[in-house]
């Protein structure tokens, strides 16, 4: 079960569409991005405008894809959705932008992972609504320039440090998405139920909410396996001994801490003696880019209070030690 991972298969991501927020309204948190987005959209849909390129960053399953999808619909205008990876040449992006109907959203996510070529290629599409097109081909090869209908770009990255300046600076909206506390995703992990038509109970919903990593893909995901328990196991109802007994069964860490995390964690412990130690050392300690660490693992641990960071490196806490069951050794002082 690695429900961070955005790669998994289609009968989970058809799930995933079933229980996505289609309007301001279903959205649970986020409250200061999700007020200046309303403003920003309203603005826009008053003076019949394409909303300012938008670029979401932050960890992923925590809603950038949600989000486009709600201002797409909010806006009342159509979306097309592609990613970084999967956009290699600059035909397929031309085919793509030259598609969009006014005001439409142009949705690209892991937009870090854009080619160089592609991303130069729509800097002239997201300034002037323009690209150059190439017509013909051998001697009589010629590039050709065309107006694109006013659009919006909404970018959305786990990994906003690998964007390349030019192409951050183009956005005329950032946002960061922030962790959900466990009171949200209790409400996140309701509606999913409710969807689904699952009966479950508050306390339930709280312990699954406590142990998604602040994450709602990872709670809805979680959900999902608990209700194979119940249905199997229980009497079908959620009730808070099936949601533990699930959530031991599946191994899921009570802090909901995943793989990684503790990785993180005991490496810190076992290998610097609990810190302080370099980003780029702890990168390469458990063979993951500092750029990973830092962006996506790492924020949580500080907010969870798992770890600190000082001038002199991380440093764990004695959380960790204890979520761990490790046992500081003082080297301090002696
Ligand atoms: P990201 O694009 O950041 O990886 P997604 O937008 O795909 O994350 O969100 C993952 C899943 O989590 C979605 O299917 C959606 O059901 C759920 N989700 C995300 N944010 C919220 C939210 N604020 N309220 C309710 N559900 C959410």
């Amino acid at each position: 079960l690695d429900p961070t991972n955005s790669n998994y298969n289609s009968e989970e991501l058809d799930i995933e569409k079933r229980l996505r927020p289609l309007s301001f309204d279903d959205f649970a948190g986020q409250d200061q991005v999700l007020e200046n987005l309303k403003v920003f959209v309203a603005a826009a849909n008053q003076r019949h405008e394409a909303l300012d390129h938008t670029l979401f960053h932050g960890p992923p399953g925590l809603g950038k894809t949600t989000l486009a999808n709600i201002l797409a619909n909010e806006l009342q205008v159509g979306i097309k959705i592609t990613s970084g990876p999967v956009l290699d040449k600059p035909g397929d992006l031309a085919g793509l932008l030259t598609n969009l109907e006014e005001r439409d959203v142009l949705f690209i996510d892991e937009i870090h992972r854009l080619s160089p070529i592609v991303e130069e290629y729509l800097y002239s599409a997201m300034e002037d609504f323009k690209i150059d097109i190439m017509i013909e081909s051998g001697p009589n090869a010629r590039t050709v320039q065309i107006n694109l209908n006013p659009f919006t770009l909404i970018g959305a990255t786990t990994r906003s440090g690998l964007l390349t300046a030019p192409m951050r600076a183009r956005f005329g909206i950032s946002s960061r998405l922030q962790y959900y506390s466990t009171e949200l995703l209790t409400t996140i992990v309701e509606r999913s139920a409710s969807i689904f038509k699952m009966p479950i109970t508050m306390e339930a919903a709280i312990e699954i909410a406590g142990r998604s990593r602040g994450t709602p893909r990872i709670a809805n995901a979680l959900l999902r396996r608990v209700r194979d328990f119940a249905q199997i196991k229980g009497n079908g109802t959620i009730d808070i001994e099936i949601a533990r007994f699930a959530l031991k069964a599946l191994n899921v860490d009570a802090h909901g801490l995943d793989e990684m995390d503790n990785k993180i964690l005991t490496t810190i412990i076992d290998k610097f003696k609990g810190g302080p130690v370099g980003l780029t050392t702890l990168a390469t300690a458990v063979s993951e880019s500092s750029e990973t660490i830092e962006e996506v693992y790492e924020p949580f641990l500080i907010q969870e209070g798992f770890i600190m960071r000082t001038p002199r490196g991380r440093e764990v806490t004695e959380k960790a030690y204890q979520h761990l069951g490790k046992v500081r050794i003082n080297v301090q002082g002696g």
